[in-house]
């Protein structure tokens, strides 16, 4: 695709099909009529779980495989609530029972260890040996354990929790905030961008005031922040303001917020400004896709995988389609509405391709709610659209809670984040 072309040609040549063909889609293999359309997901995460339940019902002649190795998937929106005492950890347990039964999805608990994208096979870690038409990776999130001298997995499994893929970390991080004293320090420290879900580490922040001003009001929460700014960054000052009045302390990365090393033996964090004292310490360490995604060889230079916006089918191995987190998709958030809208945009282009037709033009969206107390939500939509420069926010289409919402909206909002996180999960698992 020359980038030279105009927005008003591309977008007529996106009609016409022939962008599809530009961005490589009918290049690649396994397109044309095809006789045997068997998929393989890997992944039954918020991208993962949409893409085979959505194969299913809008072709169920598909035959559709789920690769995860967890029976029950803990979702990471809501486990701050849990952090805040506001929901427990079965309110945000999902199971694959509706995609199994409902669905006729063979689900199989196990996980990737190899792909084979020219074979087309993927090898289980139990020893079983798959082969797919077309395969969608959606395997999330991994951590850069070696970026912060002191840390490590074994470091975050004891002592210092990320709790950013939810569940025992969860529990972990929920329990250390229990047994903490009255006046006790709480340390957050989030990474650079771009890292999953942008508003999470503040809407942590948030709860877990809540549950301390109830409980602990002595208490201080210090978030240690490489960056200059934040995701809803004035909404979320303004709220801390209001409901948490010097409870929380938010440093940059030019006023001490950048990491030095961490001593898990002091619970001590060192930053370019000196020595802080810590009781409960969650550090979020800077992320890169899935681990199977760079043992299949689908990530570039950046730790994530490169795509083809019209179908997220890699841009390095034809035949295989990355969602998700481990995506690069433009200027899409990675959130858990992200990887589920991607979900259902590959699903719809496999059945396509499957039938030897050129996958539609995406139209793809994102919310993300934050609860900053249990009756005062915030949130930030977007609306994105495919162009030459690959997936682009649309001007004015989406927007953030307004800055002067009253009580009413800020209620509405809260209310309308419960709503959002009954669709979805319901939307994918149910
Ligand atoms: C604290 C927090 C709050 C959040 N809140 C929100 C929110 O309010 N709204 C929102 O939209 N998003 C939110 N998110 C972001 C959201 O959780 C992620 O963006 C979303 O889960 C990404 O979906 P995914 O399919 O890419 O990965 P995941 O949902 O993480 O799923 C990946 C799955 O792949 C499986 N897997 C990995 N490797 C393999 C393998 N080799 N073989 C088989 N299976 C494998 C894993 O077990 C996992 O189940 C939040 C995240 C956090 C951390």
């Amino acid at each position: 695709m020359s980038h030279t072309l105009s927005r008003r040609d591309f977008n007529k040549l996106l009609l016409s099909g022939v962008a599809a063909s530009a961005f490589g889609i009918l290049g690649s293999s396994n397109t044309a009529f095809a006789s045997s359309k068997r998929v393989v997901v890997v992944g039954g995460g918020f991208g993962g779980a949409a893409a085979a339940k959505y194969l299913r019902k809008l072709d169920p002649s598909i035959s559709v495989t789920l690769i995860e190795p967890k029976a029950i998937f803990y979702t990471c929106p809501f486990s701050n609530w849990v952090l805040g005492g506001l929901k427990t950890m079965e309110d945000i347990a999902q199971t694959y029972s509706a995609l199994k039964n409902k669905y006729k999805v063979n689900v199989i608990a196990d996980s990737a260890v190899a792909i084979d994208a020219v074979r087309g096979t993927v090898k289980l870690k139990g020893g079983q040996v798959i082969g797919f038409d077309r395969l969608i990776v959606s395997p999330g999130i991994d951590f850069k354990w070696d970026t912060i001298p002191g840390y490590s997995e074994s470091v975050a499994s004891a002592k210092m929790p990320h709790a950013y893929q939810a569940g025992p970390q969860t529990v972990l991080l929920h329990n250390q905030l229990l047994a903490m004293k009255n006046g006790g320090r709480v340390f957050i420290c989030p990474p650079a961008n771009p890292f999953r879900c942008p508003p999470g580490p503040y809407e942590r922040a948030s709860l877990i005031a809540g549950y301390l001003k109830a409980k602990k009001p002595l208490s201080k929460i210090i978030i240690l922040d490489p960056k200059e700014k934040f995701s809803k960054q004035g909404l979320f000052k303004k709220g801390w303001e209001r409901l948490y009045p010097g409870m929380i302390e938010w440093r940059s990365g030019s006023t001490g917020g950048k990491l030095v090393k961490v001593d898990a033996a002091t619970m001590s964090l060192t930053t370019e400004f000196g020595v802080e004292n810590a009781d409960v310490i969650n550090i979020i360490p800077p992320q890169k896709a899935g681990k199977i995604a760079f043992d299949a060889g689908l990530t570039d230079a950046t730790g994530w995988c490169p795509i083809n916006p019209i179908s997220f089918e890699s841009t390095i191995h034809p035949g295989v389609h990355v969602i998700g987190d481990a995506s690069i998709a433009g200027a899409m958030p990675k959130s858990g509405f992200a990887a589920s809208s991607q979900g259902k945009v590959a699903a719809a282009a496999i059945v396509r391709l499957f039938q030897g037709k050129v996958p539609a033009a995406p139209s793809l969206v994102n919310t993300c709610y934050s609860l900053i107390g249990p009756g005062y939500g915030i949130s930030v939509a977007g609306v994105y659209k495919l162009t030459v420069e690959g997936i682009v926010e649309i001007p004015e289409a989406g927007g953030l809670t307004p800055i002067n919402a009253d009580d009413d909206q800020l209620r509405e909002e809260a209310n309308f984040a419960r709503g959002w996180y009954s669709n979805i999960v319901q939307d994918t698992w149910g």
